[in-house]
């Protein structure tokens, strides 16, 4: 019998299981195998950037990042395409440019070695009954079962445990991201957003990483997502934006709780923390300060007290929810046509890149 078994071992579930593995007995089921990179393991698709609020959670833990986790170039700016208002600004941004695998696997390598960690392992349902949960996982083919006192979704936007446990609530608005990877030997020097309601009611990127350029957008699910994208590829090319060969495109769902009634934390069998429990920024999707703070909130309230867990963590996760809300009520000034061509037109906070 487990005390806790955590489905996914992305930020939340292995910042989870790092606070948690010490105390109690854990176990970490994950699909993904990070005991050996290799070109066709499904790594997480990420703009990998390391924001202030995530930074902070870092620095809340004590932790420094190895340098081998961080790529090239490093940002300090932003730069905004306005293609519903034609206008564009420069503003100061610090992010952390990373290698997302690297950064996944930094924070598993920091589980301490009590906790069982099954790789290549498919979580697939549960069943409780008056004692706890039985886990059911695929590993190799074969089907295994654990039992457990808490059960935690830790498996993302398009998570298994809450459509399970939690399927009749409201989910946070569904968008596909698409992401290109181009090879460039360009210099970009800065993290580009571009607000065009023709691709998206989200917003589109490029990010320059490691000699290549990632074009990415967050759509609306439909029928003509690939037409959006090939749509935004050419304004961007339009624009002037050099890239020629394509090295890999990737996908993956990501939520946008435009509200924070979807924002679910669980119930005193099954918790959920990250984008699995809705928690993630609505105006920028920034999820990995989220995934890290829920993780740590929900270790806060199972040290506290064990059986009253569940309200504990719905306690602590509060302030999260505060934030979330005002994410939302930054959304006008950010989405909305109107007020965002007011605000770049004031020119407040944003600078002029010197042409020399
Ligand atoms: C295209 C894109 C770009 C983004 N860019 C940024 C960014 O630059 N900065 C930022 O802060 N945030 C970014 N985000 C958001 C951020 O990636 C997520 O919010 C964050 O990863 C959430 O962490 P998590 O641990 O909750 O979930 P995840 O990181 O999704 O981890 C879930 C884990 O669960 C595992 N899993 C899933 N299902 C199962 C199963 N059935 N059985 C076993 N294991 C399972 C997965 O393999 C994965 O390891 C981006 C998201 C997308 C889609």
């Amino acid at each position: 019998m487990y005390d806790i078994i955590i489905v996914g071992a992305g930020p939340a579930g292995a910042t989870l299981a790092r606070l948690i593995g010490k105390d109690y007995k854990v176990l970490v089921l994950e699909k993904r195998d990070f005991k050996e990179r290799h070109e066709y393991n499904r790594e997480k698709c990420c703009g990998g950037l390391i924001a202030p609020d995530a930074q902070l959670m870092l620095a809340r833990f004590g932790l420094g990042m190895p340098k081998s986790i961080l790529v090239n170039p490093q940002l300090f700016a932003v730069r905004v395409i306005d293609f519903d208002n034609f206008n564009e600004s420069y503003y100061q941004r610090n992010y952390i440019n990373i290698d997302r695998e690297a950064f996944d696997r930094w924070l598993v390598s920091l589980i301490p070695l009590e906790v069982n960690i099954l790789y290549n392992c498919l979580y697939k349902s549960y069943e409780e009954s008056e004692d706890g949960v039985t886990v059911k996982f695929i590993q190799n083919g074969r089907e295994y079962r654990e039992k457990t006192r808490i059960l935690v979704g830790a498996d993302g936007a398009l998570s298994r445990v809450r459509r399970q446990c939690f399927g009749k609530l409201p989910l946070p608005n569904l968008y596909i991201s698409i992401q290109e990877w181009f090879k460039t030997n360009g210099n970009l020097n800065y993290y580009g957003a571009i607000f065009d309601r023709e691709i998206t009611d989200f917003y589109s990127w490029i990010i320059p990483k490691e000699g290549h350029l990632i074009i990415g957008s967050a759509l609306r699910i439909d029928n003509n997502v690939h037409k959006k994208f090939e749509l935004l590829k050419k304004k961007i090319k339009d624009k002037g934006f050099a890239f020629e060969e394509k090295v890999r495109t990737e996908g993956a769902h990501i939520l946008r709780p435009t509200s924070i009634y979807p924002v679910y934390t669980g119930n005193n069998r099954v918790a959920l923390i990250g984008e699995a429990g809705g928690f993630i920024s609505p105006s920028s999707a920034e999820g990995l300060s989220y995934a890290m703070r829920s993780g740590l909130e929900l270790s806060k309230a199972i040290k506290e007290d064990f059986n009253r867990y569940d309200i504990l963590y719905k306690t602590n996760t509060k302030s999260l929810l505060w934030n979330i809300r005002i994410k939302n009520m930054k959304l006008p000034a950010m989405y909305n046509k109107h007020l965002r061509k007011f605000i770049m037109k004031t020119r407040v906070l944003s600078f002029k890149v010197e042409d020399f």
